[in-house]
């Protein structure tokens, strides 16, 4: 198996297993839909996107927004906050260390490309503010929004 295949499919069973967990049932067209998520791995897809890919297998709109809500709800998806209305889903990925509560990542606006950063820029600042506020600060989430060195090279 190509080593992008067999991350996926660990994806879509770490998924599956969240589903189970939270008591929720594993249907085929849930199947369906988080293959399709875990395909856009990289990259943001906004809920018109997906619907349009698993039209053809017959499945509904309704059910689609309902399943993207669904995972958003598990923390497998988070929104973009963009200017375009957060219409964008970006799949968090479970194995690479980058959790819910700790995220920093650069997306292009263009492309939709998503990028994760090893290093968290924020710890520095973050001890600043616990300091200054005397917040117990439990996770933060930074997106660097712009366009990725392909997206400028092409203007
Ligand atoms: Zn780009
Ligand atoms: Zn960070």
């Amino acid at each position: 198996m190509h080593r992008a295949d067999a991350g996926r499919a660990a994806l879509v069973d770490y998924i599956l297993g969240l589903l189970e967990q939270a008591g929720h049932r594993v249907t085929e067209p849930r199947v369906q839909l988080i293959q399709a998520v875990a395909a856009w791995e990289r990259q943001s897809f906004t809920g018109e996107d997906l619907y349009a890919e698993l039209r053809p297998t017959g499945l509904g709109r309704a059910t689609v927004f309902r399943t993207l809500r669904l995972l958003q709800e598990l923390g497998v998806l988070s929104r973009l906050h963009l200017s375009d209305g957060c219409q964008r889903y970006v799949v968090t990925p479970p194995a690479s260390g980058h959790s819910p509560e700790h995220m920093d990542r650069l997306i292009c606006r263009r492309c939709g490309r998503v990028a994760y950063l090893d290093e968290c820029p924020m710890e520095d600042s973050l001890a600043r503010i616990a300091q200054a506020t005397g917040y117990r600060v439990d996770g933060h989430h930074l997106d660097i929004v712009g366009l990725c060195a392909e997206c400028s090279a092409a203007r």
